[in-house]
């Protein structure tokens, strides 16, 4: 059985010591070696277990139960999107549903891209391993190597919405920059991704973080049946970096939409409650008492 330290690495390279594990490297991977920092000395196991995002990285690339959990997700998903495709009356977009006016527009489905239908976590895993921490740079250079896996479940569900008559919009915040290695990336793992279909971020061009811009555009065209995301502000607006406990009073405003226009993926490794918290954060927020 493979160290903790060493699974989690092994999406990225064959990491390990002793010549067992060096024969095991193919050209392949040596060239991804090049390519990178150095696996961590032995000294510096330690400081990978002790890294706060090592559990969260190593239950999304090992678990079975994050497998489960995420086809569980899109099978499940199935069921509600025949019920909206049938049911003109329903749009997942607040802002939609309060103008109106959609009952015959085409129905779409928008999919967030990032730990909804791609899997980042070699990235992540790069990130402990290194011990650096998320940065613009050396997330837009992940992108543009066009080595995101998809999520389980994903694609079998983007097929057969599609199938079921559903258009799909993919809004991410990932920027114009990497949007055409975005799309080849989708296209790739066999998404339905396009130049047109896929709208990426950028701020100064009106398409924030929030994403409320981009739905609207979408909203123009399609009657929103179904949202999916990993996170509160790929489902509805005002949640961008917000107050944990205003966050947690939404979602509970919105538990009627879960589950059946709005899908919500796990993602433990990063997202905005983490932006959310207390400058204190961490420590003053873990309760040890039921609630
Ligand atoms: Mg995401």
């Amino acid at each position: 059985m493979l160290r903790p330290s060493a699974r989690i690495a092994n999406c990225v390279f064959h990491f390990g010591s002793g010549s067992g594990a060096q024969r095991a490297m193919t050209g392949l991977t040596l060239a991804i070696l090049v390519a990178m920092a150095p696996p961590p000395a032995l000294g510096q196991t330690e400081d990978v277990l002790q890294d706060r995002r090592f559990d969260a990285v190593t239950w999304v690339q090992n678990s079975a139960e994050y497998r489960m959990l995420t086809e569980q997700i899109f099978r499940l998903a199935l069921h509600p999107l025949v019920t909206a495709l049938d049911d003109t009356t329903i749009s997942a977009d607040e802002a939609q549903l309060a103008e109106g006016g959609f009952a015959e527009k085409p129905p779409a489905i928008i999919l967030d891209c990032d730990e909804t239908i791609l899997d980042n976590s070699a990235y992540n895993a790069r990130n402990i391993l290194k011990n650096e921490s998320y940065s613009t740079e050396t997330w837009n250079a992940w992108c543009l190597e066009v080595k995101a896996a998809a999520i389980p479940g994903s694609l079998d569900f983007v097929t057969r919405a599609q199938a079921l008559g559903a258009d799909i919009f993919f809004i991410t915040n990932r920027r114009d920059v990497v949007k055409n290695a975005t799309v080849k990336n989708l296209k790739k793992l066999g998404f339905p991704a396009t130049s047109e279909n896929v709208l990426t971020k950028n701020k100064e061009l009106g398409r924030g973080d929030d994403k409320i811009s981009r739905r609207a555009a979408v909203a123009k065209t399609h009657r929103i049946v179904m949202l999916i995301g990993d996170s509160m502000s790929d489902l509805c607006s005002g949640m961008n970096v917000t107050e944990t406990n205003q966050r947690n009073q939404t979602a509970n405003q919105k538990f009627q939409q879960l589950g059946s226009r709005w899908i919500m993926l796990p993602n433990p490794v990063y997202g905005g409650w983490q932006q959310a918290l207390t400058e204190d954060k961490q420590a003053l927020k873990l309760n040890s008492n039921s609630k």
